[in-house]
């Protein structure tokens, strides 16, 4: 069964206000096998309304709508259906006794205003609502198609729909179980991946890949469905393990592990222990690194060394290395690497130096030019790197990258 949600307000297409509904209902339905194929946020005006709730009801089976079920004149969702429907809006006595019961215990006589939620399209069924004075509406369509209207605030939406809708959702959904798989990769660009990736997940509707990238670290999520969950599982993880033959190392989780867990694991798992010297993050790496609990086994200290003196003085990076290549060179970050490591007395010492800008690139080292080493046992592994974006962009990258060369160096 596939669904679509109509969010009613004007007050959504502000800057103000977000459909926060939606993600709370998409949820929802997902656990019921039910795929949410579009959702729509539409104002108040009632032919706008009328288009909306028409073209969903005309695409899917299930169009669920939310908001303007209030009293005032804006809440216009019961006369948009009615009249999309072309069904009369009637009084009905039962919601009108509800209603007036919830008023009089508020100890409040109910605003005549109000009659208006207690109206109901020919054929609905009015659901009342524990938690405000909209009730919700349950209607049955031609064509096995289902129309569900229910209250805007989420404190009302929430409870009424876990509790009244769901179950019957279930009964009218055919069951199909979901399982999900993601992939985390780091190390490659969104596009690199995509052409490695794209040629395997293509040949599969089931499941449905989507590839979401955010600063150094594209995801791969996987959604799978069948008639039962050992039947999804089996799916998601066929396709997965193509995935994972195909991007290799690359693939640093299969799961919701971060990067910095996983780094954790593997120093972990090796009994080795880290120390780490940062320039132009700041202690960008020491943070993501110690938000990981139990990090204290592993992680030994950080120095954050900004200024050339610091790099001499804390550090012991030689004077002469400074003058010559320049902070931001792999030399530098080399002997920051080495001198963290030694100062700490770690197995594996990191140096991180760079440009992150707006100011002080030169045409040999524009913003975004930036050095990471790992040095480990006898050897330092030096790279350069030419991040794009803007200052914070930069750092993050940075610190990501490094996470991402020692996580490689502990797999070898
Ligand atoms: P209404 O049912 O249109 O009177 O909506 C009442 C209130 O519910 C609005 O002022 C919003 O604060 C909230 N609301 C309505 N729709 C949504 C939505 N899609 N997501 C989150 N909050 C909403
Ligand atoms: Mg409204």
């Amino acid at each position: 069964m596939n669904a679509e949600i109509i969010a009613i307000g004007s007050e959504l297409l502000t800057p103000y206000r977000l459909d926060t509904n939606s993600l709370f209902l998409t949820g929802q339905l997902e656990r019921l096998g039910i795929l949410v194929t579009r959702k729509t946020v539409v104002g108040d005006g009632l032919e706008d309304l009328k288009a909306a709730l028409a073209e969903s009801l005309e695409r899917t089976q299930l169009v669920i709508g939310m908001g303007g079920l209030g009293p005032t004149d804006d809440d216009r969702t019961r006369q948009a259906v009615a009249e999309v429907l072309d069904r009369e809006l009637e009084p009905n006595a039962e919601a009108e006794a509800w209603l007036r019961e919830r008023f009089s215990q508020f100890r409040r006589t109910m605003p005549e205003v109000n009659l208006k939620q207690t109206l109901v399209p020919r054929g609905g069924e009015w659901i009342p609502n524990d938690n405000g004075t909209a009730p919700a509406l349950w209607m049955e369509l031609p064509n096995d198609r289902i129309l569900v209207l229910l209250p805007g605030p989420p404190r009302e939406l929430e409870p009424l729909f876990v509790e009244r809708f769901v179950p019957r959702l279930r009964q009218r959904a055919p069951r199909r179980a979901l399982a999900e798989k993601i992939l985390k990769t780091a190390g490659l660009g969104e596009s690199q991946l995509e052409e490695i990736a794209a040629p395997i997940y293509t040949k599969y509707d089931n499941p449905q890949t989507s590839v979401l990238s955010s600063l150094g670290e594209v995801q791969i999520h996987l959604r799978a469905t069948a008639e039962n969950s050992g039947k999804a599982l089996r799916l998601a993880d066929e396709l997965s393990a193509k995935l994972e033959d195909a991007l290799g190392n690359h693939v640093f989780a299969r799961g919701n592990e971060t990067l910095e867990q996983v780094v954790g694991l593997l120093l972990t798992m090796r009994g080795a222990t880290l120390a780490v010297a940062e320039s132009c993050t700041g202690g960008l790496l020491g943070q993501r690194l110690t938000s990981v609990p139990g990090s204290s086994r592993y992680f030994l200290g950080g120095v954050v060394c900004y200024s050339d003196k610091a790099k001499i003085k804390q550090l012991k990076v030689p004077a002469s290395t400074l003058k010559s290549k320049g902070a931001v060179s792999a030399e530098t970050a080399a002997s920051m690497a080495k001198k963290v490591r030694q100062a700490f007395g770690a197995k594996i010492g990191v140096g991180i130096t760079g440009v992150a800008g707006p100011t002080g690139g030169t045409p040999d080292k524009p913003v975004g030019t930036v050095f990471i080493s790992v040095s480990i046992g006898k050897r330092n592994i030096t790279k350069k790197f030419h991040f794009p974006g803007d200052r914070e962009r930069i750092r993050r990258l940075s610190a990501q990258t490094a996470l991402d060369m020692v996580r490689r160096k502990l797999l070898k």
